[in-house]
C-alpha cells in the first residue's frame, strides 16, 4: 500500500480557554477529517457547535484507547484522515493519544501535528523564570509521601520546573514544595490562562503559599506551577558541602566518586574541586 492512498493521523490542538486561539488551520482540518478522536465528545462538541464543524466524533479517552487504537488504525490505513483532540490544550500532553499515535507510526501512517495552545508553553512564556532549559514533571503524585519523593528527587534540578496540579490540591502541593525546596525558592502560579479571570503570580514559595491559604480565588480554576532551578552557586556551594563532608572519611578519588552519584555532578570537575579543596588550610 503507498503512503498516498492511506490517511493522515493531524493532532490537533484546541484551546484552553479562549476560543479565538482555535487556529484556522485546526479549524479546516477539524472540518475537512473523516472522523475526530476526542477525549471527551460532549466536551469537543461544544467547540465544534461555536465553529460549526459537523464531522462525526468516536470517544478516545484514558479508558478505552487500548482497545479503540486498532480500529482508528485500520480506518486510517484504509484511507480516511483523522483528528485527534483533547479536551483542552495539546494531545497527548497529560492527555490520551500516545498509544494511538505510537500504533499510527508504527504502521507507516503519516501523522501531522496541528500546533497551538498548551498550558506548560503559555504559563512558561510569561513566568519571568529562565525558560532556556526546562523540566516539565506534568502532575505530582497525589499522595504525599510519594509527592515528597518525586520532588525529592528534583531538589538538586538547576533547570526551570513545570508542573500541573489540581486546583484542590494546591496548598498541599505548595506545601510539600516548600519542605523540599525551602520557603525562598522563586515560584510562579499562573492560574486560568486565556480565561476571564487570568492571573500570574511570581513569589518565593513561601508567600506563594500563604497566598494560596488566604484567597479564595487562588483555590479555584485551573493552575501550571513553576519552580525556578537551583542557582548555579547553589549548587557549586551544596558540593562542596558534600565534598568537604566525605573528604574527611575518604580518600579524594572515593569521595568526588561519592559527591558526584550524590549530586548527579560531573565526575572530572568534581574530582578538580574535591583537589582544590584539600589544599585549604583547614582540610
Ligand atoms: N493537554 C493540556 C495542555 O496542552 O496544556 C493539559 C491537559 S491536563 C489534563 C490539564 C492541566 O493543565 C490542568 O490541571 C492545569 O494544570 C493545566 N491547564 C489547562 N488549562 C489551563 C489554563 N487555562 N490555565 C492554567 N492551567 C491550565
Amino acid at each position: 500500500m503507498t503512503e498516498r492512498s492511506r490517511g493522515v493521523l493531524y493532532v490537533v490542538a484546541t484551546p484552553i480557554g479562549n476560543l479565538e486561539d482555535l487556529s484556522p488551520r485546526a479549524q479546516r482540518t477539524l472540518a475537512e477529517v473523516e472522523l475526530i478522536a476526542a477525549e471527551d465528545t460532549r466536551h469537543t462538541a461544544v467547540l465544534l457547535n461555536h465553529f460549526r464543524i459537523r464531522t462525526p466524533m468516536a470517544a478516545l479517552h484514558d479508558y478505552n484507547e487500548m482497545q479503540r487504537t486498532p480500529t482508528l488504525v485500520t480506518k486510517l490505513l484504509a484511507g480516511d484522515s483523522l483528528a485527534l483532540v483533547s479536551d483542552a490544550g495539546t494531545p497527548l500532553i497529560s492527555d490520551p493519544g500516545f498509544n494511538l499515535v505510537r500504533a499510527a507510526r508504527a504502521a507507516g501512517i503519516r501523522v501531522i501535528p496541528i500546533p497551538g495552545a498548551c498550558a506548560l508553553i503559555a504559563a512558561l512564556s510569561v513566568s519571568g523564570l529562565p525558560t532556556d532549559r526546562f523540566v516539565f514533571e506534568g502532575f505530582l503524585p497525589p499522595k504525599t509521601a510519594a509527592r515528597c519523593l518525586r520532588l525529592g528527587q528534583l531538589q538538586s534540578e538547576t533547570r526551570t520546573l513545570v508542573f500541573y496540579e489540581a486546583v484542590h490540591r494546591l496548598t498541599e502541593s505548595l506545601s510539600d514544595m516548600l519542605q523540599v525546596f525551602g520557603g525562598e525558592r522563586r515560584a510562579v502560579i499562573a492560574r486560568e490562562l486565556t480565561k476571564l479571570h487570568e492571573s500570574v503570580h511570581q513569589d518565593t514559595l513561601a508567600a506563594l503559599l500563604a497566598w494560596a491559604d488566604s484567597d479564595s480565588h487562588a483555590q479555584k480554576g485551573e493552575v501550571v506551577v513553576l519552580i525556578a532551578g537551583l542557582a548555579a552557586k547553589n549548587t557549586a556551594m551544596e558540593t562542596d558541602k558534600i565534598l568537604t563532608v566525605l573528604l574527611e572519611e575518604l580518600p579524594v578519588k572515593q569521595a568526588a566518586a561519592l559527591a558526584a552519584k550524590l549530586t548527579g555532578g560531573k565526575r572530572n570537575a568534581i574530582y578538580q574541586r574535591a583537589l582544590e579543596i584539600c589544599k585549604l588550610p583547614n582540610i
